[in-house]
């Protein structure tokens, strides 16, 4: 028994830790499971939505395991907020990264084989450290949790090589495996279990259905017609108002021709000076009927529960990204119109993306080359990915049954017979309008 054991709960009763620790009433749905699997020593792959509580599904296991919970999280900002809320409710935690000095990275080890952490949140680039590896072996280890866990897979859309390791990491600690993730596709599933070398894996899937949200695409005959269909829509619309456009150039051109009409307007990219970000987020917070026009850098960390309208100029480069972003409708419960526009040439931005980041082979020299470096069939896949990922977004927006059964069908959800009357292709576009109750 090591000196951190004295925080165990000794009482197996999950609610109870839940209720004494966090002050929670009660567990949402699909952590219990996921804290039982763990806690039975089970291999366990969870998915849930983003802000679904899937910290919680591996600190309340951290406090009924003896020993070690390792937690692996691929960027220092996520470990950071880990550590804190894990800090908040009195679990020993630390945090592994090649931000520390090399000295403070050697009292965390020493103290986590000492048996003084209940918690050790690691980087994954840590496992190629000579160092740490040779660590592995001699860490009180009860369960490893992979967070984030869509990085193992080149399907998900973070791919982290060093995440390919784990598998092996599992199998130097001898421990189940929790891996976590929002990602619900059934490829990036099956990678992740593969990778992690699981066997007979408990899986919970939640739903990602969002009943309040109203699904709709409008076809435009070209790229000027977009800009009157966005002033219309945003007329309708009472409550926060976001639209998402595909690169600053056109943020910008959109916000502008708004206000050319007398609708004030604010954009929001990563190309402006941190302030005058600030000052947008502020507004979008604070205004009683904002409009934000953004790409995809507007989102993170900006919670505002009353967005009635998230528009897209066109549609994502993925159904993920277009879930994600169009998801920050509604959050209070109330219906939410989730639009996007969409004309002839759409795809070329996406597929001319994709050419630049995932380059096909061209030529049988290079072909050779890659295949004796080891590298053709992940190169390979990796393109293959990304290409099922755009005829996905082209397949949403050209659907005429249930667009909601595209969408979710993306992740692995089946809606049941009959249509999902909450959009366009179930109701109607004025169906959908009467429905979000826009004026
Ligand atoms: P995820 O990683 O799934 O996106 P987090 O673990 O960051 O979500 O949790 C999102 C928020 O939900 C946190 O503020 C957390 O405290 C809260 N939360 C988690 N589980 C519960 C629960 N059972 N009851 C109430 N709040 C919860
Ligand atoms: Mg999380
Ligand atoms: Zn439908």
């Amino acid at each position: 028994m090591s000196g951190s054991d004295a925080q165990a709960v000794p009482s197996a009763d999950p609610r109870e830790v839940l209720q004494r620790r966090f002050g929670f009433p009660s567990f949402r749905p699909g952590q219990r499971e996921l804290v039982d699997a763990a806690v039975a020593g089970r291999d366990a792959v969870g998915i849930l939505p983003t802000g679904g509580g899937k910290s919680l599904c591996y600190q309340v296991p951290a406090l009924m395991l003896p020993g070690l919970t390792l937690v692996v999280s691929p960027l220092i900002s996520l470990m950071a907020d880990q550590l804190r809320r894990a800090r908040e409710v009195g679990i020993t935690s630390e945090a592994l990264h090649s931000g520390l000095p090399a000295s403070r990275r050697r009292q965390i080890m020493a103290d986590a084989v000492a048996g003084r952490l209940k918690v050790l949140l690691v980087a994954p680039e840590r496992f190629a450290s000579a160092a740490f590896e040779s660590l592995l072996p001699r860490l009180p280890a009860s369960l490893l949790v992979v967070d984030e866990a869509h990085c193992i897979s080149c399907w998900g859309h973070d791919f982290r090589p060093a995440y390919r390791d784990l598998g092996k990491v599992k199998a130097a600690l001898g421990v189940p495996a929790l891996a976590l993730t929002a990602t619900a596709t059934p490829r990036v599933r099956r990678d992740i279990e593969k990778v992690l070398g699981m066997r007979r894996p408990f899986r919970q899937v939640g739903s990602f259905d969002r009943a309040n949200l109203l699904w709709a695409v409008r076809g435009v005959r070209s790229r000027e017609a977009r800009v009157p269909l966005l002033r219309q829509l945003v007329a309708r619309f009472q409550g926060a108002r976001l639209i998402y456009a595909a690169t600053r150039r056109r943020v910008e051109r959109i916000r502008n021709a708004m206000a050319r009409s007398g609708l004030r307007a604010e954009a929001y990219h990563a190309g402006l000076p941190d302030a005058e970000r600030s000052r947008v987020q502020a507004y979008f917070l604070e205004d009683s009927r904002p409009l934000v026009v953004a790409t995809n850098a507007f989102g993170m960390g900006i919670d505002r529960s009353d967005v009635r309208l998230v528009a897209h100029d066109q549609l994502s480069g993925s159904l993920e990204d277009y879930y994600q972003e169009a998801g920050r409708g509604g959050r209070d419960g109330d219906a939410a119109l989730c639009v996007a526009l969409r004309s002839p040439g759409d795809g070329r931005l996406h597929r001319s993306f994709l050419d630049r980041t995932h380059p096909p082979i061209r030529t049988l020299r290079g072909a050779v080359e890659l295949w004796r470096r080891g590298e053709l069939a992940r190169r390979l896949d990796r393109r293959r990915a990304e290409r099922a990922k755009l005829r996905a977004v082209a397949h949403y927006g050209r659907t005429r049954a249930c667009r909601r059964a595209v969408l979710l069908g993306w992740f692995g959800e089946r809606l049941e017979e009959g249509g999902c009357g909450g959009c366009d292709g179930c109701g109607g576009w004025s169906g959908v309008l009467a429905s979000v109750g826009s004026r």
